[in-house]
């Protein structure tokens, strides 16, 4: 989608830190991290809130899952923890609007969060 960020690096448009590239996604680290692994994962395809998700994306979003799995188990943190967050909309804390994953670990994260 023309003008959004993530569309942007997907299509390599804009090249963010990399971790990681697949058919269908990408993960890279967030420019403003708020723990020491703080990763982002992102559909390729242009999803512009979880309020948007369908059926058919069900699969989608679970490697998205499977894919912050990987990347807790690559940086070392699947042992001590890490938390996977997705912002939907003003509560939520959204601020880009394209589906994302936040992946965070490498410190004690508190409960419940801010
Ligand atoms: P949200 O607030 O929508 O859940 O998360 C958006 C995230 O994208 C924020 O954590 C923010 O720091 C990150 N972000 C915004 N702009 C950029 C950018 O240009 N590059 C990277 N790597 N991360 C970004
Ligand atoms: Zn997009």
């Amino acid at each position: 989608m023309k003008d959004c960020l993530f569309c942007k690096m997907a299509s390599g448009e804009i090249k963010p830190d990399m971790v990681l590239e697949t058919k269908e996604l990408i993960a890279f680290r967030d420019i403003n991290p708020q723990a020491p692994l703080h990763v982002l994962v992102v559909p390729r395809k242009h999803i512009t809130t979880l309020n948007d998700t369908i059926e058919p994306d069900a699969i989608l979003v679970g490697k998205m899952t499977l894919t912050a799995q990987e990347i807790a188990r690559n940086t070392g943190v699947d042992g001590s923890g890490y938390r996977l967050v997705m912002n939907c909309n003003a509560d939520g804390g959204q601020t880009v609007f394209h589906i994302h994953m936040h992946v965070l670990g490498g410190r004690q994260m508190k409960w419940p969060p801010g």
